[in-house]
């Protein structure tokens, strides 16, 4: 049975693929993009802020992999002709799309559902899920002329089980499940594109700090330890397979039964 886990990335794996990652401009997001070229990928940094995704560019470029490219896109404002000019840019440099990781996120706030704040839960709903169909609904076209396509939406443990304050989050990750659902099972047997999620599990990232501002971050496994399930889903390893949920972390149930109710975003 196939599960990213198990996987060990062959150098160049990835050679001659194209990937888009949104939120590349740091956290999992940017160690993906960087693990991605560094496995000879053409990645496409997709984010709001011109600078970080810059950077990591730069890094790409200092690791001698292939050529990226930086797409500005603020998910939070971007309107239809945004998506339309970014979809027509990227099928005229390349031709096709061979993987798109919906990576990008807002935790928002920690609040029960009584307390919610209305405005942030519209933001939450709207980065995490609208902007990610959206972006997908664009990238369909690329994505379909690729011989061996991979679409991936970043799960959450609380968006496969409630659990309380997670609020609009939870609900946006729960929902993300049932669009990569739907999506894969429209496209299954009519496309070579395959739909799964993946949950990238606990890591030391700003996200993380902002959830759990009193943890000790040295307990946590930081992005680029976790990039090899990525890899599996996003290339060649995944092909096939599709309408799955999957993790890229042992579950909190496994790893630690009986530890605290909330061990993991
Ligand atoms: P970070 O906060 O470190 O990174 C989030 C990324 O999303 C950043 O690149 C950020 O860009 C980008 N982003 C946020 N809002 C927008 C927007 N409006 N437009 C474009 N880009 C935007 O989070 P993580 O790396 O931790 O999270 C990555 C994914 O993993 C998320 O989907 C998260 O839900 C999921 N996840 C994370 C876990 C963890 O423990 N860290 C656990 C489970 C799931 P900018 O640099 O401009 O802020």
């Amino acid at each position: 049975m196939f599960d990213p886990r198990d996987h060990l990335p062959a150098p160049t794996e990835l050679a001659g693929r194209v990937i888009a990652i949104t939120g590349a401009s740091g956290g999992i997001g940017r160690a993906v993009a960087l693990a991605c070229a560094a496995h000879q990928a053409n990645v496409i940094l997709i984010g709001r802020n011109a600078a970080r995704l810059e950077a990591v560019h730069a890094e790409i470029a200092a690791a001698r992999g292939p050529e990226a490219a930086i797409a500005e896109l603020d998910l939070e404002k971007a309107l239809a002709g945004d998506y339309d000019r970014l979809a027509a840019a990227l099928l005229e440099r390349y031709a096709r799309l061979d993987g798109l990781l919906h990576n990008a996120a807002l935790l928002g706030m920690l609040a029960p559902i009584e307390h919610y704040d209305v405005p942030t839960w519209c933001r939450v709903l709207h980065v995490n899920v609208t902007a990610a169909f959206a972006l997908t609904q664009v990238l369909l076209p690329a994505l379909k002329k690729s011989a061996d396509a991979s679409v991936v939406f970043t799960a959450s443990s609380v968006g496969r089980r409630g659990r309380a304050h997670w609020g609009a989050y939870a609900v946006s990750k729960f929902a993300l499940e049932g669009l990569a659902q739907v999506l894969a099972d429209e496209l299954e047997g009519i496309s070579q594109v395959r739909v799964n999620t993946l949950n990238p599990g606990r890591a030391r990232t700003a996200m993380r700090r902002q959830a759990y501002p009193a943890e000790d971050s040295a307990t946590l496994p930081p992005p680029e330890t976790l990039t090899a399930p990525y890899i599996a889903l996003l290339g060649p390893a995944s092909r096939g397979i599709t309408g799955q949920a999957f993790d890229a972390q042992p579950s909190a149930a496994a790893a630690a039964s009986g530890s605290s109710a909330r061990s993991s975003s």
